[in-house]
């Protein structure tokens, strides 16, 4: 059986592989260029499950099980932000240096400038969605709470990583391995999810 993952970063579609091979180990996972789909998908949705289907739909339209994620980073005192703009949140608040992981993070510090350290809370959200060619879906979400600090720690992960203080570890997420990220973060406990559910349904 073959699943596309609607996604062309080599990262999540090794990760995806990886998983699945010891939960479902005849799944072979394809990416979008596998496929001969180009051009950008447009993630126009209000929520990380409707930016997840939208990509999981076009991915199903190839006659093969249809997967996809979004993720991202969401900040109680900032009603949700940044959320489905994690990725590009520097250009959502006018940051004017570079719209990279750096100009989100500091636009992210610039925005809770104000906010002391009991009401910096949030978490990281992953929703990944699964689109059957004859229509059945389903969505499953993971979900990881901590802190957001006042400056970096860490130079391991990626995207806000370095300002996000995991309590459990009492270091932020850049400062651990990826073992033990993959153990508490929103994407593998979405991705332990979705395998569980993927197995349930076709077996
Ligand atoms: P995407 O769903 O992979 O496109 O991720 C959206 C954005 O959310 C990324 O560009 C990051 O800014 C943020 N994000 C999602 N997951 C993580 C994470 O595990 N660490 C740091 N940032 C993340």
């Amino acid at each position: 059986m073959k699943i596309v993952l609607a996604s062309r970063n080599k990262k999540k579609i090794e990760e995806l592989r990886t998983l699945l091979s010891e939960e479902l180990p005849l799944v072979e996972v394809l990416s979008l260029d596998d496929v001969g789909i180009t051009g950008e998908i447009e993630e126009n949705g209000t929520t990380f499950e409707e930016n997840a289907l939208i990509k999981a739909r076009v991915a199903a339209s190839t006659g093969y099980i249809g997967v996809a994620d979004d993720s991202g980073l969401s900040v109680d005192a900032l009603g949700g932000d940044p959320g489905v703009y994690s990725a590009r949140y520097a250009a959502k608040c006018n940051f004017a240096g570079d719209h990279d992981d750096e100009g989100n993070n500091q636009c992210l510090l610039f925005n809770l400038r104000n906010v002391p350290d009991e009401e910096r809370t949030g978490a990281y959200v992953c929703a990944i969605a699964c689109v059957f060619p004859e229509g059945t879906e389903f969505t499953v979400r993971g979900e990881s709470g901590g802190r957001i600090l006042k400056e970096y720690h860490g130079n391991g992960g990626f995207g806000y990583d370095p300002l996000f203080y995991f309590e459990q570890f009492g270091k932020t997420f850049a400062e651990i391995t990826p073992e033990q990220k993959h153990s508490v973060s929103h994407r593998g406990i979405a991705i332990r999810a979705f395998a569980k559910k993927l197995k349930e349904l076709i077996e």
